[in-house]
């Protein structure tokens, strides 16, 4: 089969990944293929869910786009740049949402711009903006354990807000809570999704959630290892933007 052209990598591209795999502990006896000629374009400001069963190498992409990993083979560009390590351009959001737990939750919104080297006022400054974007401008002084499980991830959505990412990198950030708290925090992140513009690559291996979020949905169905031949993109922008409408996502 002759495989299609790929269109040349632009510096309007959110994303590209060309061709990728990964071999974890490569070269070793416990070499494990995670991922195989993935292809995956993102637009600016598109949202795209990545779904399939667990192992079958979801995270692993997410970390080589976020330049957390090197691929074994292929090429990962963001925005006209071959990704090559981590940058606050590209923000990654875990299910577990470590936050400090010695800090504020102003200072864990607003930690990524310390390392900066930013101010405190502009810190605070910052910490309030992303803190209301969130809905969360009264816990600012409060600390990670004094609040629920949802709150706690809009925290985690909040600090990656703070660095201004054009790309937000979410890896099931919502598997840990329960379904009516997930049900709001999907709304929620479509609201701050608008707002931010960014593109967002989330992780899930729920379809209910991927049809919510999603303007396109890339599945993987090999456990072993997604390919090119494994992974397709399914239902149309248009279609799947459907279910977007108030409240579609509210649980009630
Ligand atoms: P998914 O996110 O789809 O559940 P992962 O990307 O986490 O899948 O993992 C894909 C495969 O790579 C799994 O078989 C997993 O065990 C393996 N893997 C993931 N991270 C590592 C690592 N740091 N070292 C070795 N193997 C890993």
């Amino acid at each position: 089969m002759v495989s299609k052209p790929f269109k040349p990598i632009s510096s309007q591209d959110a994303v590209v990944c060309r061709n990728i795999s990964k071999v974890w502990a490569e070269g070793t006896k416990r070499a494990h293929v995670a991922l195989r000629d993935v292809d995956l374009d993102v637009t600016p400001g598109e949202f795209i869910v990545l779904l399939g069963p667990s192992g079958c190498g979801k995270s692993t992409l997410l970390y080589l786009i976020a330049g957390l990993e090197r691929e074994s083979g292929g090429e990962v560009w963001s925005f006209g740049d071959r990704v090559a390590g981590p940058s606050p351009e590209r923000s990654l959001i875990f299910q577990e949402t470590s936050l400090f737990p010695w800090l504020t939750v102003g200072q864990n919104a607003s930690f990524g711009l310390s390392i900066r080297g930013e101010s405190a006022g502009a810190r605070r400054t910052a910490a309030r903006e992303v803190l209301a974007r969130v809905g969360l401008t009264e816990a600012i002084d409060k600390r990670p354990d004094e609040l629920s499980g949802g709150m706690r991830q809009r925290v985690a959505v909040a600090r990656a807000l703070a660095m201004r990412p054009k790309v937000l990198l979410m890896d099931e950030p919502f598997a840990a809570l329960d379904v009516q708290t997930r049900a709001k925090m999907q709304d929620f992140l479509l609201d701050v999704w608008r707002d931010s513009r960014a593109s967002v690559l989330f992780v899930t291996h729920h379809i209910d959630e991927a049809v919510a979020l999603a303007d396109r949905v890339v599945v993987s169905r090999h456990v072993r290892a997604a390919s090119r031949r494994s992974c397709r993109s399914i239902f149309p922008a248009r279609a799947i933007r459907f279910p977007r409408k108030p409240n579609c996502c509210a649980g009630n």
